[in-house]
């Protein structure tokens, strides 16, 4: 296979030049443990702490609101099990939706299997939380809502100030995962009302295996990891040092570089879209305009399924999702594509585009004609 043209950038990124080499001085010469006393030790926990300021700042948190982890499914199992757990003598209900990532969900069911009440709010066509719905869900039972900021599969952003601004007034807890706003979205936690976020690094050219939990102070959280004294006591373990370093400045050029980048993408994604719907029988999922994350794109394609799409496009060395990176292989279709109300038949017909640092224009035409051809192919042999 010659050149790949990678368009699956929801699914991971690759690490850019300046994270890895910030990274690098940590992977070889300091590599002092954080918690020691001497100086490298000291100059480890120095690169910790400056990477916490880079994402504080990011998000408009303090610094010491921001917990390092494995990753967003730890941070996202941190925040629902944690919290859950060290306030269930205040209620035992808790809200999210029918679109959330894996992370959130596998956890809300183990909770209801351990006697939590979890209620999963539907969406509308485009994957919008109703606000009345939610008043309505709340019980005096609840104290927690979690909802997902940028959704994964079909780009919804959420109207999070506004659940932000609920939650306050009923006094309930309010996380979001937004593993996919980071980046595209200004996120600001006290503005928007917001208790704990999710954040992960390799969504956003950071490397693999590295997250945080924004946890607002004073929040009681009970720990999953139980070890030694790091983060504050909250989550033992020794730092990933050099990929806690490569987060931070995947976070800082991220910040520096958003506003033109996201209005290259939305550029790029919107003449994809365009050209895409012009195929007959193609429809979009998810919204329409600025609701939508600029690198999002899912269509289906009535007649062929999105499995099909992915492997003959794969076969061009085109590289796209018929679902989630982690739903993919399951043959199952998507959950968020059916709670937007499409049949198991167009849920399968759909595959998910997303462009991100190195995608061109060139490309984005190239695989519009890529596709174009390839679902005209696999209709002409079905018919
Ligand atoms: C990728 C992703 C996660 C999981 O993040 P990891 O760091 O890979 O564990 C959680 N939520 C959303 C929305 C994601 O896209």
């Amino acid at each position: 296979m010659s050149k790949i043209i990678y368009m699956d950038y929801a699914a991971t990124t690759f690490i850019k030049d300046e994270v890895l080499e910030e990274m690098m001085p940590y992977l070889k010469g300091f590599f002092g443990n954080p918690s020691s006393q001497y100086s490298i030790g000291l100059r480890s926990k120095m690169a910790i702490e400056s990477s916490r300021d880079n994402i504080s700042s990011a998000i408009n948190c303090k610094s010491d609101e921001v917990f390092f982890t494995s990753g967003a499914t730890e941070a996202d199992n941190w925040a629902i099990k944690g919290f859950a757990y060290a306030n269930k003598n205040k209620g035992d209900h808790i809200i999210t939706t029918k679109i959330e990532h894996e992370a959130i969900l596998s956890t809300c069911r183990y909770l209801e299997e351990e006697g939590f009440k979890v209620t999963y709010l539907p969406v509308d066509g485009e994957g919008f939380v109703n606000l009345d719905q939610l008043i309505d869900s709340i019980t005096k039972d609840t104290i927690l809502v979690s909802i997902i900021y940028g959704n994964n599969e079909i780009g919804t952003i959420q109207n999070i100030k506004e659940i932000g601004k609920i939650c306050n007034e009923k006094n309930i807890t309010f996380h979001s995962d937004a593993v996919q706003a980071l980046g595209k979205v200004p996120i600001d936690v006290k503005d928007s009302n917001i208790d704990m976020l999710s954040m992960s690094s390799h969504k956003i050219y950071g490397p693999k295996g590295v997250g945080a939990l924004y946890v607002k102070k004073g929040l009681k959280l009970h720990n999953i990891l139980h070890g030694g004294g790091q983060e504050r006591g909250k989550r033992g373990g020794t730092e990933n040092v050099a990929s806690i370093v490569g987060f931070g400045k995947a976070v800082e050029i991220s910040m520096n570089t958003m506003k033109d980048e996201v209005e290259r993408l939305s550029f790029l994604s919107n003449r994809m879209i365009e050209k895409l719907l012009e195929i007959e029988g193609a429809f979009l999922n998810g919204p329409e305009g600025e609701h939508r994350l600029a690198n999002n794109i899912n269509l289906g394609f009535r007649g062929v399924y999105g499995e099909d799409l992915v492997f003959n496009l794969d076969r061009e060395g085109i590289c796209v999702s018929s679902g989630s990176a982690c739903q993919a292989t399951s043959m199952e279709p998507s959950h968020v594509l059916l709670a937007l109300g499409l049949s198991r038949e167009l849920s399968k017909s759909s595959i998910r585009l997303t462009i991100g640092e190195n995608t061109t224009e060139e490309n984005v035409d190239y695989v519009c004609e890529q596709i174009n051809n390839i679902v005209n192919r696999i209709r002409t042999v079905r018919k």
